[in-house]
């Protein structure tokens, strides 16, 4: 990692991350209602005053995972806060997390997952009440090697408190009354930030086939576009897999035919193991009749549970690179 900055990291721990915000709205029914429903919390203590009084409680109340609930800004302040950080756009001064969040990226650990979230509750919260949330950084871990990669844990707390209507709008005069206000609860968020895995290598080229005098003229063949089949020039014998002499009469001396490229699915296997890099799987592989009389294995472009022996097909000469092209057999048009 070409930079280090735990000292700067460090220096910002125990930091209030700008100043606290204030919810949008009050604890209310009816977003305590929609949460419960959503939840499927069934619990009467927050359905109705009646219920909650039986337990001894004051009235109705909130429940307590619903904090961090409360301090959220909505899709459209979600959207609207995205829509600026993707245009580059910072609003106002940098805070002490957005430095570390900046650090982080700077170390090269650009990648973001969260790991785990603890709430603390001190009392419940009741419709009515005001909350407002502060963010400190609680704590940057040394760097960590995970199995998503190398990077740093970063733990924020969310401070949730209870404020009053007389609560300052000045954003600057809201740090000094949050010291005064009463503190119900608590979130530790956390995040790792780390290096994103290195992009995997692209797929490796097919290997080559190894060339010999007798079949170099096959490979050159299907570079040139070609499906050839070697012939003896002695008896007329069409042969494959290329060989040096003629099987039938026995002659050294041949040269070669094109193909018309049709054919019928003779036999064939839909290989899915071992897995090659190069190739996809499951893998069809054919051995095709050609019309010529001769069989050729070949791969198949179709779907592996539509092949079928004594299946008509059709080749054309796929280039894969510059060094390999080969012919791929498909079902021949009806
Ligand atoms: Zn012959």
């Amino acid at each position: 990692m070409s930079t280090d900055h735990s000292a700067a990291l460090a220096a910002l721990v125990g930091q209030v991350a700008g100043p606290p915000s204030v919810a949008l709205d009050l604890v209310n029914e009816p977003m305590i209602r929609h949460w419960a429903e959503a939840m499927g919390d069934e619990n009467p203590v927050y359905q109705s005053d009646a219920a909650a009084r039986e337990v001894g409680l004051p009235g109705l109340i909130a429940p307590p995972t619903m904090l961090q609930a409360w301090s959220m800004v909505g899709l459209k302040g979600t959207l609207e806060r995205d829509a600026l950080r993707a245009a580059g756009v910072t609003k106002g001064e940098e805070n002490a997390n957005d430095q570390v969040m900046r650090l982080l990226d700077e170390e090269g650990y650009t990648s973001v997952v969260a790991t785990n979230c603890d709430q603390d509750y001190v009392r419940p919260l009741v419709p009515g009440e005001r909350i407002c949330v502060q963010l400190v950084i609680e704590a940057v871990s040394d760097v960590k090697t995970t199995g998503l990669g190398t990077g740093r844990f970063l733990t924020n707390r969310y401070d949730f408190y209870v404020v009053g209507d007389d609560f300052p709008t000045d954003p600057a005069a809201r740090a000094d009354a949050i010291a005064a206000a009463e503190l119900v609860g608590s979130m530790r968020f956390r995040i790792l930030k780390f290096a994103p895995a290195p992009k995997a290598p692209a797929k490796p080229p097919r290997p080559l086939p190894a060339i010999t005098e007798d079949t170099a003229y096959y490979w050159e063949g299907l570079k040139d576009g070609r499906l050839l089949i070697q012939r003896c020039t002695s008896c007329g014998t069409l042969r494959h897999p290329s060989l040096p002499g003629c099987g039938t009469c026995g002659s050294l001396e041949w040269d070669s035919v094109e193909s018309a490229g049709n054919g019928t699915i003779y036999s064939y296997v839909i290989v899915h193991y071992p897995q090659v890099p190069a190739f996809d799987y499951p893998l069809p592989i054919g051995l095709i009749e050609l019309d010529e009389g001769t069989r050729i294995v070949a791969n198949l472009d179709m779907e592996p549970g539509d092949v079928t022996i004594g299946m008509r097909v059709t080749a054309r000469i796929e280039k894969f690179d510059d060094d390999l092209s080969l012919p791929v057999f498909s079902p021949a048009a009806s």
